[in-house]
């Protein structure tokens, strides 16, 4: 994590403030390393300084790196408090703090120290990934592709929903790592609902299946999504498969640095429109991937960000018709100058399972 902490102290002085709290949990592992559930930092050119509570002191001596440990005894915000008291501009995260703790912060800094909202510098920072973090998103991704095929293994047709999912998550746990999301299994007219909890319908012959799964490992995630047939599917069932597929594939050929989040989900909406299914298409192209399943950049028609190499975003076109069913395809890639690497290896040709 060397390094993270000086060019976030580097931002600092575009946002005039001396130091900037972190208490957003993945943005604090991003910059220290620490994996708990309790902790913040405190940055600025002469402070690296990362809190914790006592259940972490141990953690926290074994995983972050080139910041001060504290362990905060007693009130954790009067704790953070200290360390600042002597700073007159403190920036916090006023996208993460409630209300209610910014009013409580306030308070146990005390009139001389000016609370600064200032957020989204380390999610910046967190866009382009090091080759530590592209490798584990990548392992990442091998894994869930396993949990795949191990799901599916058995055939779909006559199992539920649930127990698909279930099959894929046990075998995530097993491997040391779990979900990054609620894991989706949408059979037949369930699969046009884009977020669809899986449940106790069992899958029909025939059914085209919306598998969207991915996995959190050495806190770093995966998003994938395969639409599989469970059984011959329908004439109608293969066209919108395809429709799918060719936008997907138009997209990752136009994925290169310096191309427009709100272009590169044109070229695949474009695909579906002139197909004519332009209004079953609800959803963004795509997304960040990376500490979390979603974070920046956007790839979407409202997107003002542009896609740089060393980026992983998702690329997830789809096509719901409400009552019958529903195909999306989601590929993991890493932004390169001139192109893309695919971290997602499944097939996408319409699988019959
Ligand atoms: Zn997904
Ligand atoms: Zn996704």
């Amino acid at each position: 994590m060397r390094g993270r902490g000086e060019r976030l102290a580097h931002l600092l002085e575009g946002r005039d403030v001396d130091v900037l709290l972190v208490t957003q949990l993945s943005n604090v592992r991003y910059l220290t390393g620490f994996g708990g559930t309790n902790g913040a930092c405190i940055c600025g050119p002469d402070t690296q300084v990362f809190l914790t509570d006592f259940r972490y002191t141990e953690r926290a001596e074994a995983e972050v790196d080139g910041w001060e440990v504290i362990t905060v005894e007693g009130d954790w915000l009067k704790g953070i408090a200290e360390h600042v008291s002597d700073t007159a501009r403190v920036g916090f995260e006023d996208d993460h703090v409630s209300v209610r703790t910014h009013g409580r912060l306030g308070e146990a800094v005390g009139p001389g120290v000016e609370l600064c909202g200032c957020s989204g510098l380390v999610e910046g920072l967190r866009r382009v990934k090091d080759a530590g973090e592209l490798a584990a998103i990548a392992a990442a991704a091998e894994l869930a592709d396993e949990a795949y095929r191990v799901a599916i293994e058995p055939g779909l047709a006559g199992r539920t929903e649930r127990s698909v999912a279930f099959t894929a998550e046990q075998f995530m746990r097993e491997h040391d790592a779990e979900p990054s999301f609620p894991s989706i299994v949408a059979g037949g007219p369930n699969g046009a609902l884009p977020h669809a909890e899986p449940g106790e319908r069992e899958i029909a012959e025939g059914d085209l299946v919306v598998f969207d799964m991915g996995a959190q490992l050495d806190g770093y995630c995966s998003d994938c999504t395969r639409t599989f047939a469970a059984g011959d599917p329908s004439e109608d069932a293969r066209a919108v498969y395809e429709i799918v597929l060719r936008a997907q594939t138009a997209a990752l050929e136009a994925v290169r640095s310096g191309v427009d989040g709100k272009a590169l989900d044109a070229v695949a909406r474009d695909v579906i429109e002139e197909a004519g299914y332009g209004d079953r298409f609800g959803h963004g192209l795509g997304h960040g991937v990376g500490l979390e399943v979603h974070e920046g950049p956007r790839v979407s028609s409202r997107s003002t960000d542009t896609i740089e190499s060393g980026e992983v975003v998702t690329i997830e076109p789809g096509i719901y018709i409400p009552g019958e069913l529903g195909v999306r395809i989601e590929d993991l890639v890493v932004v390169e100058h001139d192109g893309h690497k695919n971290l997602s290896g499944l097939d996408k040709t319409l699988t019959i399972v």
